[in-house]
């Protein structure tokens, strides 16, 4: 099984996965860069996954539905085009793949994540996250129309998935988020190396993602509210208190305005 971020739009990326004959994509936000790699790799698309309900991630839908391609999508958003409403605990199977649904509420109220847990057919083992805007390459979504608690919640449920997991999450923000990780945490060690790597990428053009949760949890600031440096850096930028939930909530209104 071959894994594939397909750019779009500046900084989204549809996530196609393929065993050389049938295809599935993730938030096609577009139809075009879809349809241009399933002609290049000779691909049939027969599952399409949505994560949440913006229009990056959505409105590619409609032109890629001609056929009768199973769309899932979040039980809890409106979005129209989906086919199979999921939630957490949920399953689907995909040319023999088990993908389990994830609530990840938070960006927006209805936010779902999929996980493959395991590949049993390839030589690559790792499991895969595709995890829409909730969590990003040292960095977090925004609050939309969730809470900031649900999203608190809900980044670390998927810090405890296993350590191997690939995280694709679907813009390339990394470079942006380092800037603001590296003056959360201007004493990590491993946000310079981090840095010269994913810099490296972008240089050639190439993704910064998948990341993976253990990178993540090395060098995210929003899956690090317990560390002292981000404590301390969350209280001098209004955190209310010291506990994960108040350091979380004033890191994120920082970015927002960083
Ligand atoms: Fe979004
Ligand atoms: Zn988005």
């Amino acid at each position: 099984m071959e894994l594939l971020a397909l750019p779009a739009f500046t900084d989204n990326y549809i996530w196609m996965l393929h065993n050389g004959q049938h295809a599935l994509v993730v938030d096609p936000g577009e139809a075009a860069p879809v349809l241009k790699a399933l002609q290049q790799h000779g691909l049939t698309l027969t599952a399409i996954l949505v994560t949440h309900h913006h229009p990056d991630h959505t409105a590619g839908l409609k032109a890629l539905q001609s056929g009768h391609i199973p769309v899932y999508g979040p039980r809890h958003e409106a979005i129209a085009g989906i086919t199979h409403m999921v939630g957490n605990g949920e399953t689907l199977v995909w040319q023999g793949h088990t993908i389990h649904v994830l609530d990840v509420p938070g960006h927006t109220a209805g936010h779902i994540a999929y996980v493959i847990d395991h590949a049993p057919h390839q030589a690559h083992h790792d499991p895969i996250a595709f995890v829409g805007d909730t969590l990003f390459s040292a960095g977090c979504g925004r609050v939309f129309d969730g809470s900031m608690d649900q999203l608190f919640v809900s980044l670390t449920r998927l810090k405890q998935l296993p350590d191997a997991t690939r995280v694709c999450a679907a813009h390339e923000y990394t470079l942006s988020n380092l800037r603001f990780a590296k003056a959360v945490e201007p004493n990590n060690p491993d946000l310079g190396a981090y840095q010269l790597h994913c810099e490296a990428l972008r240089a050639d053009a190439l993704p910064t993602l998948p990341s993976t949760i253990r990178t993540e949890k090395a060098v995210n600031p929003f899956l690090r509210c317990t560390e002292p440096e981000v404590v301390s850096s969350a209280l001098q930028h209004g955190a209310k208190d010291a506990s994960p939930e108040a350091v979380f909530a004033a890191l994120r209104l920082w970015k927002n305005t960083f």
